[in-house]
């Protein structure tokens, strides 16, 4: 196999390439790697019609059988780690690690759904004598997904897991940044012997894909994950034809750092988490409140952890944080960060980027953020993180639901009374105490507020993909 995959269309089972091509870039280099095809409406045509025979078939396929097909396609994934890995550094940056892991971690939510394909169970309602009801759940129809290029591979997985496993088809475009996750994913598909048109891939330009695809009678579910702002319109289109969607958008998650933890040890911990993916992730550690005694500990362990993160080619096995995945990640974090050093804001480490080629941006330490510096209310979606002190853990809870997101928040306590208030009080989709990960296959993710709605994985992970139907049975 070469270390990039040519990216190609895929509809019907069939690879397409198209006149009219895009660059991919390595964003650690910034060369070409790759020639995109880009998908007109004749090719989302043909996605549409595939589709619909393939949820025509799909749907009518016994769980069990669409269950084995998709842990088939996910034992291919594993198998083929090492040869997939490469191709997601060279398209995203990230170090192989990293892609490594988010290969396994794709192929969890393949196999936990393909359980849930088999738990998707009905009730039988007692109610009024002679006569039955039953109420079952029904795969959709098509699914229009839409995927972003943080985890090129475990983000189409998410999508396609959810759709596939509840009997729908899907025409998934990924991101034209970062093809080669979702084409390795389809290829693990097709190996593994999915019907025609039940998965289809495309690529182009986004609006015009989402603008042409949404409000068409077939599309019966609309899933993205990518920015609010993309999000609300999106939903808005979904909105005129009474499609229901599931968002996942963005966050700015905050962590408390309560006084009864080894601030030190909480320090070194969310600097290395704040590197992964080069902070451009969702549930990314980002707004730290920290009690006014532990503040200066843990903002100087920060900070020095920070500083010593290796940073470079994502293919070199020395590197921790690789570069962001594309110039506008650069051009939004030096203007983050330069209006909260403007506006008064300490830089601890980081906040200049290297000379030469590559988006590189290293980790960067804002402390004494004031409420009024840019980088407070927005997403930085890339390594910055923010040290502020507060007085208690009322005034942290209260800042850390001061913004319109609610994805993934954080916490150190040993305290059970903490715990059990910030359970209690914080506006978050996901809480995680003393550990920075969020989302795992078994349980569910999404946000609340303007972080989205819906939930992918656990054991809410197929409703939305699936529509309740009731049946009134008279039996005399
Ligand atoms: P963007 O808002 O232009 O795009 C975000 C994603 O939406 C991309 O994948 C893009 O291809 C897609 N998109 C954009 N316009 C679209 C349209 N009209 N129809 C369909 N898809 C469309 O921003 P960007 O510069 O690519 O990414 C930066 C922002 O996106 C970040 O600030 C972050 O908030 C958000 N983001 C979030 C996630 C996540 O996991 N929630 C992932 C990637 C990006």
């Amino acid at each position: 196999m070469t270390l990039y995959p040519e990216p190609r269309l895929f509809i019907d089972n069939r690879w397409l390439a198209t006149s009219e091509t895009l660059p991919v870039l390595n964003p650690a280099t910034e060369d070409e790697i790759g020639r995109l095809p880009v998908a007109g409406q004749a090719e989302l045509d043909l996605a549409l019609e595939a589709a619909e025979r393939g949820h025509r078939i799909w749907s009518r396929t016994a769980p069990r059988v669409r269950a084995q097909i998709i842990v088939k396609a996910a034992a291919l994934l594993r198998e083929r780690m090492n040869d997939i890995a490469p191709s997601i550094t060279m398209e995203n940056g990230k170090p192989l690690m990293q892609a490594r892991l988010e290969v396994i971690r794709g192929a969890e939510f393949f196999e936990w759904d393909a359980g849930e394909a088999q738990r998707l169970f009905g009730q039988v309602v007692p109610s009024v004598p002679g006569i039955r009801y039953t109420v079952v759940r029904e795969a959709a129809g098509i699914v229009a997904g839409f995927s972003p290029w943080n985890f090129p591979l475990s983000q189409p997985a998410r999508k396609i897991a959810g759709a596939l496993a509840s009997g729908c088809s899907i025409i998934l475009k990924a991101a034209e940044e970062t093809p080669a996750g979702a084409v390795h994913i389809a290829r693990a598909f097709q190996d593994a012997g999915l019907p025609a048109g039940v998965l289809n891939l495309v690529f182009g330009h986004p609006s015009e894909i989402s603008s042409y695809l949404i409000p068409q009678d077939k599309v019966r579910v609309v899933a993205f994950t990518g920015s609010t702002s993309v999000g609300v319109h999106l939903t808005e289109m979904a909105a005129r034809s009474m499609t229901p969607v599931l968002m996942e958008l963005g966050g700015h998650a905050p962590v408390i750092v309560c006084d009864d933890v080894d601030a030190q040890a909480a320090g070194v911990i969310s600097a290395v988490r704040k590197a992964r993916n080069s902070g451009q992730v969702c549930t990314s550690p980002t707004r730290f409140f920290v009690a006014e005694k532990r503040c200066e500990t843990f903002a100087r362990a920060f900070a020095e952890r920070a500083a010593r993160v290796r940073m470079g080619n994502g293919l070199d096995p020395a590197t921790e944080m690789g570069p962001v995945a594309n110039i506008r990640r650069i051009a939004a974090l030096d203007a983050l960060v330069e209006d909260a050093r403007a506006k008064g804001a300490r830089v601890l480490a980081g906040g200049t980027r290297p000379k030469g080629p590559g988006y590189f941006f290293p980790v960067t330490v804002l402390a004494d953020v004031p409420d009024n510096a840019r980088v407070m209310t927005e997403e930085p979606f890339g390594p910055v993180a923010i040290i502020n002190p507060v007085a208690n853990l009322g005034e942290a809870i209260t800042r850390a639901n001061a913004l319109p997101y609610g994805l993934a928040s954080y916490a150190f306590t040993h305290s059970a009374a903490n715990v059990e208030r910030l359970t209690n009080e914080i506006e978050a989709g996901t809480l995680s105490i003393n550990t920075l990960e969020a989302s795992v296959a078994e349980v569910p993710f999404g946000g609340v507020k303007y972080s989205g709605h819906g939930r992918e994985g656990g054991s809410e992970g197929l409703h939305h993909y699936t529509v309740t139907k009731t049946i009134s049975h008279r039996m005399e």
